[in-house]
Parts: C-alpha cells; structure tokens; sequence
C-alpha cells in the first residue's frame, strides 16, 4: 500500500486550516499530518497538536513565544517566528502544503515551498494577486503542482477536466453578492464591522468575510483566476448568484457553458484540491434542488461596489498594481475592523493608493515587497488625514 501522503498546513487555526483538518481526518490511510501553523491562536493550536500529532508546528506572533511551552506533546517540536514557515515547508516529510494564511503573510512561505518542489493546494489567493508572474514561472520550473482551494477555481478546474483550454470562450465566477447586495449607495457609509462580517452564505475569516462584503474578494479572485488558467481579463466575466449554489462556470467557443453546483462548504474544493484527480466519496451534504426552488442571476453594480473595478484597473495597469491594491485593501480592512474608518472608505482608500504608486516595471520579489510596504504606509498616512 502507498504510505499517506504528508501535509504541512499553514494556518491551520484559520477557518480553512481547520476545514482542512476535518477533510484530512476523513482519510486517515490517505494523509498525515506533519506541519501546522497558527500566527496567535496557540489555544486551538494545542488541541490540534494533542489530535494530530504533527511533527512540527510553528507560531509566527513572537508575542506568543510564552505560550510555545505549553504546546510541545511528546514527539512535536515547537518552533517561533516568520522564517521558521520557510524552514518548515521545506521539510522533506512534507508532500502536500495547503496554503491557508491570510493576506500578503502566504507569499514567502508559498513561493518558498514551490521552490523546495512541494505541491501546493492554495487557499491563499492574495499569494496569485500580488505575484502571479513569479509564482506561476516558479511552478512550471520546478515541475510542482499548484491546486486551487477557492470554491470558484477549484468549480473551473472541475469544469475544464477533459477539455483544451484553447475552447474556452469565458470564464464566469460567481458572487455571493455579499450581505449588502440590496443595500442603498446612501446606507453604505454607515455599515459597522459587525454587520458586515455576518456573510449570508458563507462562514470564513474575518478578512474575507470584509472582502466579500466589499466585492473586492471577487476582484482578487479575478485576478487569481487570470494566472491560475492563463486567460486575460477580457475572459473573465462576474455574475452574482445569492444563492451560491453555482460555484462557477466555463462558456466554451461553440456556446455550450459547463457548470459545477455543490452546497457552501469549503470541505468540497479543500478534498479536490488534495486528491485530484481523484473524486473520493464524502459525507459532505448534497444539493436538494426542490428545496432551493430557483437559482437567480444578476449583474454586479460596480457604482455601490467600486473594490471589483479596481481590481479589474489593477489586472489591466499589470507591474506592481495588483500589489498595491491589495496592501492598501488589507491595510484599510483592518482599520474598518478596527473601527478607525467607515466602509466606504475602503474603496476611497485603496484607489488612493494606487493614484499615488503607479505600477511600476519588470516584476521581481523586491518589487512586490517594496510595493505592499509603501502601499501600507500610504494608507495608514491617508486614513490618519481622514480621521482628523
Ligand atoms: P482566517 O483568518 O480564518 O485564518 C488565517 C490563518 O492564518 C490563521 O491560522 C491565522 O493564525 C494565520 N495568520 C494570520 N495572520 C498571519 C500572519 N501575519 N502570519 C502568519 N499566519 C497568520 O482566514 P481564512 O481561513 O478564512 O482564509 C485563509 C485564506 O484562504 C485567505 O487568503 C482567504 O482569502 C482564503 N479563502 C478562504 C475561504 C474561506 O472559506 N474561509 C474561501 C476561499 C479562500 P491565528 O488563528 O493564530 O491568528
Ligand atoms: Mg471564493
């Protein structure tokens, strides 16, 4: 028999770190967990140490470091900081790295664990938004595969199974819409976090919970989409489907459109992305059609949604846009969750930023690293103006 195949999770405390580990404890002859990572969460971390039994886990917050004692069972070593995400990915008992940190934090890691010829299953989508170019060129070079966890791309993927992508006309992503698809451009600016992190269909992080409610999650995942398939921005279309049945769809040169459906559970996309090609049987719940009664469609209002235009200026400006603009959208999230901003500046903000830094030349890491860091500064300087 073949032994199971080892995974190392970063973010294993996260929503998708712990759907992932739901997924893999299904198939105990199948995957080993030897990797997990939290960034403070060390309280969940010990009770995934004590069920796992991993090998190694890491801390990234060093104000944690006084909690690492209590996390060390037996055989785990307990390791703290950034760079020990670098040293751990690279671990020849790590097959598999599913990719569930959020924000900018996922590309080092990410970029590094290709490098050492890893697979990859990335929930991590900024990773493709800030260094498609790069990630991609390093994928092809060292011969890895790079899956995609996100419902909409793992739903293309499916879609594309058995087809050229040289038939593909479009490609459709669906959004949820958000909890303020039917909200007035005049309520918007007083939205509260609290309202905007209780998402209608979905259960996520707090991040993205933001981003879906701003659309802007729709617009990295645009952008995601792009260097995942290789098609340009002019292929890849937005719809909005409340429901979210619908995770995405494929429309092909002679018209015939390909759909994958499922219910809301990143369980479903998580198991693809770790046994593709494979398509082992679940216990997830299944669709019941007559229940749900209709599925409905409409188009996103870029007016009241500006993050989903700026993406698409981002995607086109090319360079270091794409960086930019997520940078000062993670940079203003936190302040909206902070309480410090509204969430209309959100939008205001990030396009702020990206008048202020246009995209610059020939993409390396240095580029990337710099443009996230003077995006930051750039909207913590603005968002201090706008609360004074
Ligand atoms: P969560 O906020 O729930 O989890 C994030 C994970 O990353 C946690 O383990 C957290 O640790 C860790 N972390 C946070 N900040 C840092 C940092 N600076 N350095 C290192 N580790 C850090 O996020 P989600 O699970 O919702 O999302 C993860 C990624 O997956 C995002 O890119 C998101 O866009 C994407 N995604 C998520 C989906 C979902 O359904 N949730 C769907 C599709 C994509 P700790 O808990 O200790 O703070
Ligand atoms: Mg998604």
């Amino acid at each position: 028999m073949k032994r199971p195949t080892n995974i190392a999770i970063l973010g294993s405390t996260g929503s998708i770190g712990r759907s992932s580990l739901e997924v893999i404890e299904a198939m105990p002859d199948r995957f080993r967990v030897t990797c997990l990572t939290a960034h403070r969460n060390t309280e969940i971390l010990a009770e995934q140490v004590h069920r796992f039994k991993p090998r190694v886990v890491v801390v990234t917050d060093p104000a944690r470091a006084g909690d690492l004692r209590a996390l060390a069972d037996g055989t785990t070593e307990v390791l703290c900081g950034d760079t020990a995400l670098l040293d751990v990915v690279a671990r020849p008992d790590v097959d598999i790295v599913i990719s569930a940190l959020v924000g900018f934090a996922g590309l080092h890691p990410t970029l590094r664990a290709i490098e050492a010829g890893k697979d990859i299953a990335l929930a991590n989508k900024e990773t493709l938004v800030v260094g498609g170019e790069l990630v991609m060129a390093k994928v092809r070079e060292h011969k890895v595969r790079l899956l995609p966890v996100d419902s909409e791309h793992s739903a293309i993927l499916q879609c594309l199974q058995g087809e050229d992508i040289h038939s593909v006309n479009r490609l459709i992503l669906t959004a949820s819409g958000g909890p303020f698809l039917n909200t007035s451009h005049a309520e918007m600016a007083g939205i509260t976090p609290a309202r905007a992190l209780k998402h209608p269909t979905w259960t996520m992080g707090a991040k993205i919970t933001i981003d879906s409610a701003t659309l802007m999650n729709k617009g990295l995942e645009v952008i995601e989409a792009q260097w995942l398939f290789g098609l340009p921005a002019e292929r890849i279309e937005v719809i909005v489907h409340p429901q979210s049945i619908i995770h995405s769809m494929v429309e092909f040169v002679d018209g015939s459109v390909k759909a994958q459906l499922g219910i809301p559970d990143m369980k479903l996309p998580i198991q693809y992305a770790l046994t593709y090609p494979e398509r082992p049987p679940s216990g997830f719940k299944r669709v019941d059609f007559a229940a749900l009664g209709r599925l409905t469609f409409q188009d996103p209002d870029t007016e009241r949604f500006p993050c989903l235009a700026l993406a698409f200026r981002a995607m086109r400006d090319g360079g270091s846009a794409p960086a930019v603009m997520n940078a000062a959208n993670e940079a203003a999230v936190a302040l909206f969750l902070d309480g410090k901003i509204g969430f209309t500046a959100i939008p205001e903000l990030i396009a702020a930023a990206m008048d202020a830094l246009p995209p610059s030349g020939a993409v390396t890491l240095d580029l990337i690293d710099r443009a996230d860091r003077d995006a930051r500064a750039f909207v913590a300087q603005a968002a201090a103006v706008l609360t004074h």
